[in-house]
């Protein structure tokens, strides 16, 4: 009996790591963001930084999904993270640390890098913060009523949906609150307390890391620019808790008007000329017995209780213009949305000997994106400017899931001047459409990013990324991607890609 030569095999071999590169996995879960870079240190052993793990509420599954993700992540890096960026509190980039925590209970994370917005120690930030958990809590207000009511406008209804993602931004499936999941990040860290980060001074080093620079680019202190209102204001909007936060918890109390002590700020008229409507609609008598005004409420603004009523008749809140006031909610939601994602910490990565940068800007939206243009960094005998920066940056991580509103034209777009750019965006188009988002990621943002670089954009929810096959249409290597690998996620028993991985250059 002949026997054949033994054929040697090899271990597959993985793409070549390029020296001063790095690997970035994108997890894939849609509207949240999560991805690793994989840096190689001198002694060629891996720098692990881990930006964000989170999924949005609206996404069906979205806590398991998040489990296989950190899972995934255990098995890739052994549980060892050097950096974890956390770049602003909203749940689709933090939920993960509340909702996997018994599997982030056994990594080992050295440092947590946070804004400066983030710092319970910043004057400014707890001015912030004091915004925000008051207009959280009008809106909060305002949903659970709009809930309750029957018969809202097709607007109302519309400003009830808008909320409801709003606070998906704020809350988990459950009710976790947002806060929970950023503390839970923060208390990973061996240090006793994040590095918190704002624009301005040298650039960032790590030793360990010779060859790479990290330039802080966001969020501003400039108060006009973290702004939440589009017109400009005298007042700071952030720590006045805003006039729409003021009149919808002012609203709420009178529509209760469950206190007797309770002055409602904004009444053109006095106290004891007025009647609750809540109490005119329950039958009670109001402030003036001589007058019985609940009576002539209920026949004309109310309709008949009686259960044999059609619901139609019974419900005749359109006559009334008690739920409409709460369409400022839509403001305030906006406002609100809108300041937390520019409270993003903006972070590029310079590679030193290529000067070849790559940009991951959170959620920054236009006002965090206008706040660059004036930084400088000392760096050697000169001086680094953001568009230097920006002319530069071959890789990007869209912002905010690819929105209409978080990419300038000209403060963004038109500055991205490298032909070697190519981009990732964190989306799921159904998704954003199931929650009213509206075209997110925006076309136009698709149209433009699809010129500049050439077709080298890879979304999370690319079709190709379900296949073990699965290729993107452009070639790799090609500008900045020297190599590009996924894993389906029918691995972990769901449709779509868990991770699409870039080698980076
Ligand atoms: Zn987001």
């Amino acid at each position: 009996m002949s026997r054949k030569p033994a054929t040697r095999t090899r271990p597959a071999k993985t793409a070549a790591k390029p020296v001063s590169g790095v690997t970035v996995r994108h997890y894939c879960q849609g509207i949240g963001d999560c991805h690793l870079l994989t840096f190689k240190k001198a002694d060629g052993k891996p720098f692990r930084m881990l930006i964000d793990c989170g999924i949005h509420v609206s996404v069906a599954g979205g806590p398991a999904l998040v489990a296989d993700i950190v899972s995934d992540l255990k098995k890739e890096t052994g549980g060892k993270i050097d950096v974890l960026v956390v770049t602003h509190e909203h749940w689709d980039h933090v939920s993960g640390f509340l909702t996997a925590k018994d599997l982030f209970k056994d990594f080992v994370v050295g440092d947590v890098w946070m804004a400066w917005t983030e710092n319970p120690a910043d004057a400014e930030a707890a001015e912030l913060d004091k915004f925000k958990g008051q207009a959280i809590a009008a809106l909060q207000g305002v949903g659970q009523k709009l809930d309750a009511m029957q018969g809202l406008s097709s607007y109302m209804a519309g400003v009830r949906d808008g909320l409801q993602s709003v606070l998906g931004f704020q809350f988990g499936a459950a009710g976790e609150r947002v806060r929970s999941a950023r503390d839970a990040a923060a208390r990973l860290s061996q240090k006793p307390s994040p590095t918190y980060f704002e624009p301005g001074g040298p650039p960032v080093t790590i030793d360990a890391l010779p060859n790479l620079r990290v330039y802080v680019l966001g969020p501003p202190r400039d108060k006009a620019a973290l702004r939440l209102e589009e017109k400009a204001s005298e007042m700071f909007p952030l720590a006045s808790g805003g006039p729409f936060a003021r009149a919808l918890a002012s609203g709420l109390k009178v529509n209760e008007a469950t206190d007797a002590d309770y002055v409602d700020e904004l009444s053109p008229f006095e106290r004891n000329v007025g009647t609750p409507l809540s109490a005119a609609l329950t039958g009670d008598k109001g402030s003036d017995p001589a007058i019985d005004i609940a009576a002539f409420v209920r026949k004309h603004y109310s309709g008949p209780v009686s259960a044999a009523a059609s619901i139609e008749d019974r419900d005749q809140s359109w006559r009334r213009i008690d739920a409409d006031w709460m369409g400022i909610a839509a403001d305030l939601a906006l406002q609100l949305d809108r300041g937390v994602n520019n409270t993003s910490l903006v972070l590029a990565f310079e590679f030193t000997d290529s000067g070849r940068v790559l940009l991951f800007p959170g959620d920054a939206q236009i006002g965090n994106w206008l706040s660059w243009k004036d930084l400088k960094w000392p760096v050697g005998q000169g001086t680094v400017t953001s568009a230097d920066l920006l002319a530069r940056t071959v890789y990007l991580k869209v912002a905010h899931h690819g929105s209409q509103n978080a990419t300038p034209q000209k403060q963004g777009f038109d500055l991205l001047t490298s032909a070697d750019l190519s981009a990732f965006i964190p989306t799921n188009k159904l998704d954003a459409l199931k929650v009213h988002w509206g075209e997110m990621p925006y076309e136009g943002i698709l149209t433009a990013l699809d010129a500049k670089t050439k077709g080298r954009v890879i979304r999370a929810d690319d079709p190709w990324l379900a296949d073990k096959n699965g290729k993107p249409a452009f070639a790799a290597p090609s500008g900045s991607i020297q190599a590009v690998r996924s894993l389906p996620r029918d691995a972990t028993g769901g449709p779509g890609g868990l991770w699409v991985e870039v080698d980076l250059v």
